[in-house]
């Protein structure tokens, strides 16, 4: 897509009440950092090994489970997660994992890892005839659960952050969006049936 279209889907009027995004124009900046995401660095990366980014992967993710707004998920993803704040954490704080972003109720978001390194959030997986999609893929994580409606200022950030992804990292495609759900059909079921895929294709018009 050419940078000129791409703004013009940034621009979409449509978008106005998108929240914080428009706040400033986004971009992606030369270190790999979305501009207006907040930033929350995570250990947990390591160098992809061909360089290759070529696929976007959506995930939800809410701590404790079914609960919003608090600061779990980013502790949870830098190794500093309390497991005396809620019974459930003891489960998973040994984990050691990241997503590249991590967007909001409110359509925040957060950057945990730079876009070409390697973030840990697809775990065993498998894409069209590959394993370890973690080597060439980009992590969204939704804050969210399976069966709750995601957030129109969601939809929209997430709108937003493709477009901006797909001109930065031109081998990613729209027929190379998918589901954490579809690469680790046996042990993952995010984002869920509430993940509105034909919104979010809508909404990128390429
Ligand atoms: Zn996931």
């Amino acid at each position: 897509m050419k940078q000129s279209q791409a703004k013009a889907m940034i621009d979409d009027e449509s978008l106005i009440d998108a929240g914080p995004l428009l706040d400033k124009e986004p971009l992606i900046d030369n270190e790999h950092w979305l501009n207006v995401a907040q930033r929350c660095p995570s250990p947990n990366f390591n160098h992809r090994p061909e360089d290759e980014i070529s696929l976007l992967v959506i995930h939800n993710i809410s701590l404790p489970p079914k609960q919003y707004g608090g600061p779990f998920v980013q502790d949870f993803f830098c190794n500093r997660l309390d497991i005396k704040a809620d019974p459930y954490f003891a489960e998973i704080a040994h984990l050691q994992v990241s997503s590249h972003l991590f967007i909001r109720r409110d359509g925040t978001i957060i950057q945990f890892v730079p876009f070409n390194q390697r973030a840990w959030h697809a775990g065993l997986s498998h894409y069209s005839g590959r394993d370890n999609c973690n080597d060439f893929s980009i992590g969204i994580e939704m804050e969210g659960c399976d069966d709750e409606s995601y957030t129109d200022f969601q939809y929209a950030s997430l709108q937003q952050v493709t477009v901006l992804l797909i001109q930065a990292y031109p081998d990613i495609s729209t027929d190379r969006i998918t589901g954490h759900e579809f690469i680790s059909p046996k042990r993952k079921t995010d984002p869920g049936r509430a993940f509105k895929w034909q919104r979010l294709f809508t909404g990128l018009k390429c």
